[in-house]
């Protein structure tokens, strides 16, 4: 069995303004779908960042894999390793953190082979990564300050604006009636710290037995990420990416007991172990998507078992062939014992058959069928596409959209 083709597709999935500290969410978000065809008629799956150097790094990677062994994971990173230089990132000079290249081409075809091999001895993924400790993954509600949506030409707005603490609480209580989520995780740094903090008292008021988190990206000073644990103490059951940068995580790290969470200061295998020295976090967030795949996370999970670190998992908006990935990655990682992060509850189109699976007391059962266990609906993906076509984006910009809401906005990371 051998790789004769690769297809990779861009797609827009339409999106509402949901702001973080850098600016706002775009009409649509963007990913990448993978297709690898084998010589036995095989096609593996698998979904990434669809922004423009991740596109173009897929594209230039994708030829090179005619004639892989799916088995020979290996040599993909050979063949990636040989074609993309290892300090290209994927993310701007200005963003808050970058994710090397290599590691994100590598780790959307990684899943695509898993998923072929899976589907080539009829087992399903997680039984390739050493087996299910868990079949149904507790997915956390991930709360978002939001505009009303100004442009409706991709698609319709979700729940108009929610920019008050009292909005949110509705928000979370309109997510629990539909998902059933049983914790919530707030992107912060939106709002004055205060606003944050009531936010977050009013979730525990709402939700007493709710583990809740809050991530502002690296938007507070470290004296102010002070302040918000000490009003905060015994609220919270993590606290992520509160300050920017390893040392200021570290130095907060010194002052508090809550434990920090990060997918902004360890993103490669490398910075756990300054991590580790420096005492700056005590849970990491896997993401298959830079992780190094599936393996990756399995790896990750290992090595904070083995440093004490707990894991979480992070999330970016995307479709179903991503969540099966992510349900499968959960369902095999022994140490990631939180809730998983997904922004799926904001995701209105799917490219999967049997559309969108539904959250039960939220969580998901992770497909069983031969590989990823989903298939894709082609008419789905050909609507995507098309409006990919038709957005004309090609990248992320979500300080650049926040002046369509906030024309005098300035990005400033930290900003309190
Ligand atoms: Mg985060």
């Amino acid at each position: 069995m051998q790789i004769i083709e690769v297809k990779v597709t861009p797609l827009a999935v339409p999106d509402v303004p949901l702001a973080n500290t850098k600016g706002v969410h775009q009409t649509v978000f963007l990913r990448s779908l993978i297709e690898v065809v084998t010589s036995n008629g095989i096609v593996g799956l698998s979904e990434t960042y669809g922004a423009k150097r991740t596109l173009k790094g897929l594209n230039q990677v994708a030829p090179l894999l005619e004639g892989l062994d799916p088995y020979d994971l290996r040599d993909l990173r050979r063949r990636i390793d040989s074609a993309i230089p290892a300090n290209r990132g994927i993310n701007a000079a200005t963003a808050l953190t970058d994710h090397k290249l290599a590691d994100v081409v590598y780790s959307a075809f990684e899943i695509a082979m898993l998923d072929i091999q899976g589907k080539s001895i009829g087992r399903p993924l997680f039984d390739l990564l050493g087996g299910a400790v868990r079949k149904s993954i507790p997915f956390g509600g991930y709360l978002f300050f939001k505009f009303a949506k100004q442009d409706l030409t991709f698609g319709p707005d979700i729940m108009g604006e929610v920019m008050t603490p009292d909005a949110l609480i509705e928000q979370a209580k309109e997510f629990r009636g539909k998902h059933g989520f049983q914790s919530w995780k707030l992107k912060g740094g939106v709002l004055a710290p205060d606003l944050e903090i009531e936010t977050m008292l009013k979730l525990r008021e709402t939700f007493p037995h709710h583990p809740l988190r809050i991530d502002p990206m690296g938007a507070w000073t470290v004296e102010t990420a002070k302040q918000v644990v000490d009003k905060l103490d015994g609220v919270l059951e993590y606290l992520e990416d509160p300050c920017r940068g390893m040392d200021d995580m570290a130095r907060l790290s010194a002052m508090i007991d809550m434990p920090l969470a990060t997918n902004l200061v360890v993103v490669e295998f490398e910075q756990i172990i300054e991590a580790v020295r420096k005492d700056a976090v005590q849970i990491v967030l896997a993401d298959h998507h830079y992780w190094r795949g599936a393996t990756g996370v399995s790896h990750l999970g290992e090595i904070c078992r083995a440093a004490s670190l707990g894991v979480s998992m992070h999330s970016n908006s995307h479709l179903g062939v991503s969540l099966a990935a992510m349900c499968h990655v959960a369902a095999a990682t022994p140490s990631l014992t939180y809730d998983c992060d997904t922004h799926y509850a904001w995701t209105t189109k799917d490219i999967v058959q049997g559309g969108p699976p539904r959250f039960d007391a939220g969580k998901l059962r992770v497909p069983e069928g031969p590989g990823l266990g989903v298939e894709l609906d082609q008419e789905a993906v050909a609507e995507l596409h098309d409006l990919y076509n038709r957005a004309m984006m090609v990248d992320r910009d979500d300080t650049d959209e926040m002046l369509k809401y906030v024309p005098d906005f300035v990005r400033k990371v930290p900003r309190w």
